[in-house]
């Protein structure tokens, strides 16, 4: 029998990405297929998704959808069924997908974003001609109204079907003062502590994981750690009450995608025995960067410059970095004072520290494909991919010991070596001697080229592929429609 699920985002590749949501959501469908499951993803239609869709089939028009006119167009993206939700008074508009080019979030992104979730509500409910699913996933706060939807505002005649809310980051939470609930379209009833009211106005991921059937998060020790206050982010009580209805299922990667025996991005490609392979690349990226050229270890950095991703630390460690002989090619962009810090470092380092700012998706494939390693100073990391990326790529990760991050990568310590699973350096904490001591320990190990290919090699072997998640994403949908049956 197969199963059909709705998933609902605000972002997925290849139309739309601003992170690793984007990566999970695009890659999704595929992974759960072998599993019996087909699945839809319901997208806004952004100017790129409208553009790379073309014309598409209509199948639904709303006369006022939380108060403007939307239609429903059903597509097929890399073989699987899409619908975007056309709401041009919503989503035509320049910038990203939540602000505008300067990076101010949209004032209206609780009505933009209610609005798709009412229409994921519509859809899984049945209320679409046409179209029956048997479950509904969403994704974080964006897509998060849709379960509460479901349970207190169903479409007349529609159906009752269970719902799974994935959280990607529980830092973004969507908060919203109490003024909107009445835009919302929800009965009074959906106004208390086990509905969408947070803190005296409306949080749509907490109404999301109060009402769904099951909460997901995107690693088992994030799973676990946001039933603490430090990474609960004041929903650990709720995280709590929901019990075993908590699952960590690891994100997987593309392998179609991210795999450097096939990687057309890359000027060489090359295998874990053919590490030799890689130096052309590691040579082509120091041009780019206008690095100095040599054998001295050469670390990348692909981010978001933010708090979370620990950037303002790494900042206080490159003076250590380029004192021990190492070099810095980063890509990122985000807060403002933090991107100037980066200039200024690569200002007094030049040749050795380079900088840039924006974002650059094939530029991400060279720095995996050239780098030597891979920094990953996160303060706290549901799950994180870009450790994933360089497992895959021999770009060894250097990273902080928490959430996915602790879940995937082997710490080089001596039983780890002698064991031959070493697949990386992972240090305890976020501060400059922690940091420090990290990125000493991989120049070391390095400058060991026996163990340091060995490492490589160890993380080019692991499976971070969608198989395993696939199906525990398919079980759990399972299970919960077997439940409802
Ligand atoms: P998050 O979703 O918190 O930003 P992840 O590690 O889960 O972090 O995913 C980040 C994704 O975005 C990866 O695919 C990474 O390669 C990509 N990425 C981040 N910053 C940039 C950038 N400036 N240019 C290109 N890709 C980037």
């Amino acid at each position: 029998m197969t199963l059909r699920v709705l998933s609902v985002a605000s972002e997925a590749v290849p139309l739309v990405k601003t992170g690793g949501l984007a990566d999970v959501v695009g890659a999704l469908p595929g992974a759960v297929a072998p599993h019996g499951v087909e699945m839809t993803t319901l997208l806004p239609g952004y100017p790129a998704v409208m553009q790379a869709i073309g014309k598409g089939r209509s199948v639904h028009s709303y006369p006022s959808l939380l108060g403007e006119p939307a239609r429903l167009i059903a597509t097929k993206l890399g073989g699987h069924p899409l619908i975007v939700l056309d709401a041009p008074a919503y989503f035509a508009r320049g910038g990203g997908p939540y602000g505008d080019a300067g990076g101010r979030d949209w004032g209206d992104n609780w009505r933009r974003f209610a609005a798709l979730a009412r229409v994921a509500a519509d859809l899984a409910g049945g209320a679409i001609k046409g179209k029956r699913f048997d479950l509904l996933h969403a994704h974080d706060w964006q897509a998060a109204m849709a379960p509460a939807y479901l349970r207190f505002a169903p479409a007349e005649a529609g159906r009752i079907v269970p719902s799974v809310m994935t959280i990607h980051n529980m830092a973004f939470q969507g908060w919203h003062g109490a003024e909107i609930f009445a835009g919302l379209g929800l009965p009074r009833e959906a106004w208390s502590m086990h509905g969408v009211e947070y803190h005296g106005g409306v949080g749509f991921l907490k109404a999301g994981m109060e009402a769904a059937s099951a909460i997901t998060t995107v690693s088992p020790s994030y799973a676990a750690e946001i039933a603490a206050p430090e990474f609960g982010m004041g929903l650990e009580g709720l995280v709590l009450s929901r019990g075993d209805r908590v699952r960590g299922i690891l994100n997987g990667i593309d392998t179609t995608e991210w795999n450097p025996e096939t990687d057309l991005q890359l000027p060489a490609r090359y295998g874990a025995r053919k590490l030799d392979r890689r130096i052309p690349n590691k040579r082509a990226l120091e041009a780019e960067f206008g690095l100095e050229s040599g054998d001295d270890p050469l670390f990348v950095v692909i981010s978001r410059l933010t708090w979370q991703k620990g950037m303002d630390v790494l900042l206080e460690t490159l003076d250590h970095l380029v004192g021990i002989g190492g070099r810095l090619a980063l890509l990122g962009s985000g807060d403002a004072a933090t991107e100037a810090g980066f200039h200024a470092a690569a200002a007094r380092h030049p040749g050795r520290i380079a900088v840039r700012t924006g974002y650059d998706e094939a530029l991400a494939h060279r720095m995996q494909g050239g780098g030597d390693a891979i920094l990953i100073p996160s303060r706290f990391e549901p799950c994180g991919l870009t450790q994933l990326y360089g497992l895959a790529y021999g770009c060894v990760p250097v990273v902080c010991r928490t959430g996915g991050l602790a879940d995937t990568v082997i710490d080089a310590n001596v039983a780890a070596m002698q064991a031959g699973v070493a697949t990386g350096i992972q240090f305890g904490r976020v501060d400059l001697p922690s940091l420090s001591t990290a990125i000493s320990r991989a120049t070391a190990l390095y400058r060991q080229p026996e163990q340091w290919r060995a490492i490589q090699r160890n993380g080019m072997k692991s499976d971070f592929s969608w198989a395993r998640s696939g199906k525990a994403y398919a079980d759990l949908y399972t299970q919960l429609v077997m439940e409802t049956r």
